[in-house]
């Protein structure tokens, strides 16, 4: 669907496999259609069918696509990235931080043991410039992205702004209250999410993983963020006392039942969320 002027939102639906059986979830991919074609986020693998087939409803060939844009290295988010590159010879821009796990998704797959991982992800794909905070993609017309160094949810995420539009990209930077908490710093998404509240007049805010938000509604999703990074961190202290610390998953189920979230649904990749909170210190410490 058309958001706004260049920019469109595809929303992907895939099944994430679990113990408890199959978990249905789903992730958007960004196209911008201006002079230059460029996509943010590749969406699981096997999603190309459903982006090429938007491009071709809007009259384009899917070897117009220049440019793909990696927020970051998870599987959601990079699954269907060789097949597009591979079928329309775009570049791959990503962080620094993201690139091993880019080029590599074996080593993804042996250091982040996402369950199903290679259902969700085809295969590793060559990045062909880095981003660094600060920097702006220039997509010709008057349009261009300027890229946030946003990290926490992974070392090198980074969210996008289209001045423009007031439009941001925040693909996982801003955790969404009650769903599952995925982040590797928690100290970082608090000084990530302090970062985007900053900007001024959000118009459209667009994640991954939830709906299109427009205006007052995007900075409340900032502050909402804010306010579930809170309530985990507190959570985890509390369970920590309550139960053995030095057994993650132990710790992961505790702190899930103390959020209102099914302890099954427990995993290393949560648990390793919980473990940052207990270095992370205070909440002071946090600056929340
Ligand atoms: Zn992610």
């Amino acid at each position: 669907m058309r958001i706004k002027g260049d920019i469109h939102a595809l929303k992907i639906p895939f099944q994430v496999p679990t113990p408890g059986g199959d978990l249905p979830r789903f992730v958007y991919v960004f196209p911008i259609i201006g002079q230059e074609i460029c996509l943010v986020d590749s969406g699981v693998r096997r999603s190309e069918k459903i982006i090429f087939d938007y491009l071709k409803e809007m009259g384009i060939e899917p070897t117009d696509l220049s440019l793909l844009i990696l927020t970051h290295s998870h599987p959601d988010h990079i699954g269907a990235a060789a097949a597009i590159k591979r079928q329309t010879g775009c570049k791959v821009y990503a962080h620094k931080a993201e690139r091993a796990w880019i080029e590599d998704v074996d080593l993804q797959a042996r250091e982040r043991p996402v369950p199903g991982f290679f259902q969700l992800v085809e295969a590793s794909v060559a990045v062909d410039s880095i981003l660094n905070d600060d920097d702006v993609v220039d997509l010709r017309g008057d349009l261009s992205l300027e890229v946030l160094h946003t990290p926490g949810h992974s070392a090198g995420s980074i969210s996008l702004w289209m001045e423009k539009y007031r439009t941001l990209v925040s693909a996982d930077a801003i955790p969404i209250a009650g769903d599952l908490p995925i982040f590797e710093d928690i100290q970082s998404s608090v000084r990530s999410l302090h970062r985007l509240k900053a900007l001024q007049n959000i118009e459209t805010l667009l994640a991954s993983w939830d709906d299109p938000r427009e205006g007052l509604r995007a900075g409340q999703r900032i502050e909402e963020g804010l306010a579930y990074l809170e309530r985990i961190h507190k959570a985890v202290g509390k369970s920590a006392q309550e139960t053995s610390p030095s057994d993650p998953m132990k710790l992961c189920r505790r702190v899930l039942r103390e959020l209102g979230i099914p302890e099954g649904l427990a995993n290393p990749i949560i648990a390793r969320s919980f473990q940052s909170c207990l270095q992370a210190g205070t909440a002071q410490d946090l600056m929340i």
